[in-house]
C-alpha cells in the first residue's frame, strides 16, 4: 500500500515548513495487526511527509455496536509539509486502499485514520475537524497518543495526559511492539 500519488495540493506543499500532525489508526476487521502495520508503512511513504515515531497496539472492546470485533489501535507522529486537506486526503486514498466500505455508525472497518491534531491549528470546515471530534474521552486514542507524547497538549492548552487520567473507563489491552518498526524510516523527499 503505498500514498505517494501527487495532486495539486501535495505539489504546494513544498512551500510549507513541517508540521506535527498527530493520527490515529483502528482497525478491525481483516487482519488489524498487519493493517496497521501496512497502513503506518503508507504513512511513512506520503509524499513530504515523515513518520517520526508510532505507539504500541492496542487492542480494544468496540465502543459503537457490541456485535463487532475487538479493535486495534495505535497513534502516530507526522512531520508533514501537506497542507491539512491533502493530508486528509491522503488518509482517506489509504482507507481506500486497504478496501474500505461504508457500514454502519461507529461500525466494523478494515481500516480508519484520522487526524488527531495538526500542528496547534484549530480546523472547522465540512470535510475537517480539527482536533478530531470526540478524542478528548477516548481513551483508545489517548492512551497511545500520551504514550509517543506526554508533553502533547491542543491548541486550547489541555494536555493529553490529563485528558487520559480523567477518560472514563475503557477496558485497553497494550500488546509489547510498537507498531511499526521505526528503524524502517526513511526520507521520501
Ligand atoms: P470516520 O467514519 O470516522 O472515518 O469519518 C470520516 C469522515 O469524517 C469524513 O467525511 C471526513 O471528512 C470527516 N472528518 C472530519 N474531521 C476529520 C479528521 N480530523 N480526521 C479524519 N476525518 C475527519
Amino acid at each position: 500500500m503505498r500514498g505517494g500519488a501527487s495532486s495539486p495540493a501535495a505539489d504546494l506543499a513544498l512551500k510549507m515548513p513541517p508540521v506535527d500532525a498527530f493520527i490515529a489508526l483502528g482497525s478491525n476487521l481483516g487482519d488489524p495487526l498487519a493493517q496497521i502495520a501496512a497502513a503506518c508503512d503508507a504513512l511513512a511513504h506520503l509524499p513530504h511527509t515523515h513518520l517520526v515515531c508510532a505507539s504500541k497496539r492496542y487492542v480494544n472492546p468496540p465502543m459503537g455496536p457490541q456485535d463487532q470485533p475487538d479493535y486495534v489501535n495505535a497513534v502516530v507522529l507526522l512531520s508533514t509539509q501537506l497542507a491539512p486537506l491533502a493530508l486528509l486526503d491522503a488518509l482517506q486514498a489509504l482507507e481506500q486502499a486497504a478496501g474500505r466500505f461504508a457500514t454502519r455508525h461507529w461500525g466494523e472497518r478494515v481500516l480508519d485514520l484520522d487526524i488527531l491534531t495538526y500542528g496547534s491549528q484549530t480546523i472547522q470546515t465540512e470535510r475537517l475537524t480539527i482536533p478530531h471530534v470526540g478524542m478528548a474521552d477516548r481513551r483508545f486514542v489517548l492512551a497511545p497518543w500520551a504514550e509517543i507524547a506526554p508533553q502533547a497538549q491542543l491548541p486550547d492548552g489541555r494536555h493529553i495526559a490529563d485528558l487520559l487520567d480523567a477518560a472514563p473507563n475503557h477496558p485497553l489491552q497494550v500488546m509489547s511492539a510498537v507498531c511499526w518498526d521505526n528503524s524502517d524510516v526513511k526520507a521520501t523527499d
